[in-house]
């Protein structure tokens, strides 16, 4: 690994070379909304950070000026402030950050409300300290707590010469349809583990079975030494893989597995509910279920409200 690796490491990797890539000749006409879905929260975050470097970094500037692409270094004092949380121009905000904590425990990632997105607007008015673009990272939005995000679209709507914004979410499912179709899309690759997971390759087809049959999962996992937080939130990822396959016409790489034919049927056409919110209604759910993890209800429960939500969704639209 090279200096400039190590400043943003999740995303030093081959797997991330080509969206690098992507981000620098889209940085000569940077799209005012950039949407960063799939991979986990720290390739995501960095990602964007990468973005940010490459609409400041005095090098990539240079190279834009020129006609080539905008590479940041990764090197020079701008870009290491930006992957620090410092740069001026670079602000971030976290809708799931309590105003509380905010206040309390204030840091580079800011709380995302009624009274930061005013804020935020009026300060759009001013032009950037740096010579380069303001940048403004959102994460941690869904349907459910939009209200700010909202407040925000007049200024998303608005093309602005020195503010762009950048949508973090595990899938463009969890953001208002509004927000992602004003977006520029770009999908990160799942992380992969070295070596596969026995565990977790059970807990998959325990649960594809239960979306196909209605039975073992649910006792399986509230049995005692059953599913673990850590393990229940791999599974969960596991199902926003498979939707994510699903969703892009099992047309992504990697093998689809159990869970991505257990879900194929969202999509399929037919149903009382459309394919596009069957998908968009499993999206929210898997949100609501890591939410409630990481707030530490019990896995087995989130897990069995989930998959209990999921089979009734699956089994209705068969049903139809
Ligand atoms: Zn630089």
């Amino acid at each position: 690994m090279d200096v400039a690796d190590r400043l943003l490491p999740a995303i030093a990797g081959e797997d991330f070379a080509r969206l690098r890539g992507v981000l620098a000749r889209l940085a000569l006409a940077p799209p005012q909304t950039l949407l960063l879905e799939g991979g986990d929260e720290t390739a995501r975050q960095e990602l964007a950070r990468y973005w940010a470097c490459a609409c400041n970094c005095p090098q990539a500037l240079a190279a834009a000026a020129r006609g080539e692409p905008a590479a940041p270094c990764l090197a020079c004092p701008v870009c290491a402030q930006i992957a620090a949380g410092e740069h001026l121009d670079v602000l971030a905000f976290d809708g799931r950050i309590g105003n509380r904590e905010d206040e309390e425990n204030p840091g580079p990632v800011m709380a995302f409300n009624m009274r930061r997105a005013r804020e935020l607007k009026s300060r759009l008015r001013d032009a950037p300290h740096g010579p380069g673009r303001r940048v403004v990272l959102l994460m941690g939005l869904s349907p459910a707590r939009d209200e700010a995000a909202n407040a925000l679209l007049k200024a998303l709507e608005e093309p602005s010469a020195h503010t762009v914004f950048v949508l973090l979410a595990a899938q463009r499912e969890q953001l208002l349809p509004t927000l992602v179709s004003r977006s520029f899309c770009l999908t990160l690759p799942w992380s992969e583990t070295a070596t596969p997971d026995a565990g977790l390759d059970a807990w998959e087809a325990a649960l594809a079975d239960f979306l196909h049959t209605g039975r073992g999962f649910l006792e399986k996992a509230a049995a005692r030494g059953g599913l673990d937080a850590p393990q229940a939130a791999r599974l969960l990822l596991s199902c926003q893989r498979a939707l994510v396959h699903v969703l892009a016409g099992g047309a992504s790489t990697g093998a689809p597995g159990p869970l991505a034919d257990a879900l194929a049927p969202l999509l399929a056409a037919g149903g009382k509910a459309s394919p596009v919110h069957r998908a968009a209604l499993c999206g929210r759910w898997l949100d609501e279920a890591q939410e409630m993890l990481r707030y530490g209800v019990a896995p087995a429960r989130v897990l069995e409200g989930f998959a209990s939500r999921l089979f009734v969704l699956l089994r209705g639209e068969a049903a139809a």
